[in-house]
C-alpha cells in the first residue's frame, strides 16, 4: 500500500491520480528534479552572489522556494567572500606598515 505525497490518503500500487485529492504521482518526479535544480542553484548562488541575487529576484513572484534557496546561499557565500578579503586586507596591510616602518 502506498500514500499520496500531497494529502497522505490509501492509494492502489498502480494508481497514477490520488482519488482522495487528484495529486498527480508523475508530478513527484518533477519535483524531485527541481529540489535538485534547487541544489545547483544554491552551488551557483554560493560561488557567484551577484548572480544569485539576481536569481533571488526574478524567481521571487513565480517561486519563492527558488529565490529563497538562491537568497541564502549567495548570502552565505558574500560573507565568506567578504572575511577572506578582509582577512588579506589586514594581512597585506600589516605587510605594508612593517615595510613602512610603523609597526
Ligand atoms: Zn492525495
Amino acid at each position: 500500500m502506498k500514500h499520496c505525497p500531497k494529502c497522505g490518503a490509501k492509494m492502489h500500487p498502480d494508481d497514477t491520480f490520488c482519488a482522495a485529492c487528484g495529486h498527480k504521482l508523475s508530478d513527484d518526479g518533477r519535483y524531485i528534479i527541481k529540489k535538485r535544480s534547487y541544489f545547483f542553484v544554491g552551488l551557483i548562488s554560493f560561488f557567484i552572489p551577484l548572480l544569485g541575487f539576481i536569481v533571488s529576484l526574478l524567481s521571487k513572484p513565480s517561486n519563492p522556494q527558488k529565490a529563497r534557496v538562491s537568497f541564502i546561499w549567495s548570502l552565505l557565500g558574500l560573507m565568506i567572500y567578504l572575511s577572506i578579503f578582509a582577512i588579506l586586507f589586514i594581512f597585506f596591510f600589516s605587510i605594508l606598515m612593517e615595510i613602512l616602518g610603523l609597526s
